[in-house]
């Protein structure tokens, strides 16, 4: 059987699991594909960077996600299932804030359980 030919545009998080989900169907369920993934920068990861900046370590964009509740739990699930589980960091209970930007303003985010 022919592969089925597929083309991601962009290598950022939504491309980069959107890959690995399609590659992970598709060797689950025995169907041949090609991915293409096209990526204009000279780098994957889009928005997400991490660099150093004098004695600091800077993300400059996603640094957490939210741990708790069904979905949270996948998201745990999917860094084991990528051998990620010993790099998590849980958020510390006492800098554990959340802000919305609204109205010019920060408004505290609805309290809920655990973060990385
Ligand atoms: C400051 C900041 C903090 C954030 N904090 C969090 C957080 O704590 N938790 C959280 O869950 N989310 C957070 N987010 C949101 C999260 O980072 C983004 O939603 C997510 O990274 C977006 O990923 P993406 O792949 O959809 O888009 P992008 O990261 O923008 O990736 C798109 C990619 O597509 C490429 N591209 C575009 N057009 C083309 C083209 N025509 N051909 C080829 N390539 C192309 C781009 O070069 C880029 O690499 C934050 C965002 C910001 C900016």
């Amino acid at each position: 059987m022919n592969a089925h030919l597929v083309a991601i545009i962009g290598g950022g998080i939504s491309g980069l699991s959107t890959a690995y989900e399609l590659s992970r169907l598709a060797s689950r369920e025995k169907i041949p594909l090609r991915i293409t993934l096209l990526e204009a920068q000279d780098r994957f990861g889009g928005v997400i960077r991490t660099f150093d900046q004098e004695r600091f370590t800077a993300e400059a964009a996603a640094d957490a996600f939210y741990g708790g509740g069904p979905w949270g739990s996948e998201a745990v699930e999917f860094c084991g299932s990528l051998g990620l589980s010993e790099e998590l960091i849980e958020a510390s209970a006492s800098f554990r804030r959340f802000y919305i930007f609204k109205n010019k303003k920060p408004v505290p985010f609805p309290q809920y359980g655990r973060s990385f």
